[in-house]
C-alpha cells in the first residue's frame, strides 16, 4: 500500500473504533437509572460531522496528527534506506520487534504518566503493519528471530526502486482500489475540518 490507503484507512479504522466505543459507553450510560432525566435538544456541536463520525472523540483520546505519521512512519524510514545498496522498502521498521517495543513503549507512557504521543505513533505502525499485510513476508516481520538478513529486493535498488514502486502502483488493480478509497477517506477528513473550520487548530493542537 502506498500514501493514501494507509493515511485513509488507519484513519477510517480508527474513527470506526471509537465510534463503536462511544455507542457503546452510551448504551451503558443508559442503562443506568436515572430519575429525572431531561432530554435536552442537540445543539448545533453535537449535530456537527465531526462528533458524529467519532471524530471529535477520538482527537479526545489521541493527537490524530500523530497518527497520522505513525500510519506512514515505517514507509518514511524504509522507503529512503532502500534508495541505499540494501533493502528493499520494507525493512527494520516493518518488523513486529520494533512495532512491539513502540507498541508497549507507548502503553507504559499514557498508563503511568497519562502522555497518548508514543501511543498514538504506535497504533499507527500496528495499522500500517497490518494494512501491509506483513505477515505475507514472515522474513521481515519476525526479524531478527527468522534469520539476520531482509529479503534481496526484486529489482536493483536505487533509482530503480522508484520506478518498481510506480509501475506497481499503476499496474495493480487492488493498490489502485485502496488508494482510492483512503483518498476518499482523506478528503472527508480535510472537508470536516475545512467545513467546521477547524483545520488551523488541528494543524497546531492535533484537537478537532
Ligand atoms: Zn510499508
Amino acid at each position: 500500500m502506498f500514501i493514501f490507503a494507509h493515511i485513509g484507512l488507519t484513519l477510517g479504522s480508527a474513527v470506526l473504533v471509537s465510534k463503536v466505543f462511544l455507542e457503546y459507553r452510551k448504551r451503558c450510560e443508559n442503562k443506568l437509572p436515572v430519575p429525572s432525566r431531561v432530554t435536552a435538544a442537540p445543539s448545533e456541536a453535537d449535530r456537527s460531522y465531526s462528533k458524529k463520525t467519532g471524530l471529535k472523540a477520538l482527537s479526545g483520546f489521541l493527537d490524530v496528527r500523530l497518527l497520522i505519521i505513525g500510519s506512514m512512519l515505517p514507509d518514511i524510514v524504509d522507503k529512503p534506506i532502500a534508495l541505499l545498496p540494501f533493502g528493499n522498502g520494507r525493512s527494520i521498521a516493518h518488523t513486529a520487534l520494533v512495532l512491539l517495543v513502540v507498541l508497549i513503549a507507548g502503553l507504559l507512557l499514557a498508563k503511568n504518566l497519562r502522555k497518548t504521543w508514543l501511543l498514538a505513533i504506535a497504533i499507527g505502525m500496528f495499522t500500517h503493519f497490518f494494512f501491509d499485510s506483513m505477515w505475507s513476508s514472515p522474513q521481515t516481520a519476525l526479524w531478527p528471530f527468522d534469520g539476520l538478513a531482509f529479503p534481496t529486493p526484486a529489482q536493483r535498488i536505487g533509482l530503480g526502486q522508484i520506478s518498481l514502486w510506480w509501475s506497481t502502483l499503476i499496474s495493480n488493480r487492488s493498490i489502485d482500489i485502496s488508494e482510492g478509497i483512503g483518498l476518499l477517506i482523506v478528503m472527508g477528513f480535510m472537508w470536516i475540518l475545512v467545513c467546521e473550520r477547524k483545520l488551523k487548530s488541528f494543524l497546531k493542537s492535533g484537537k478537532i
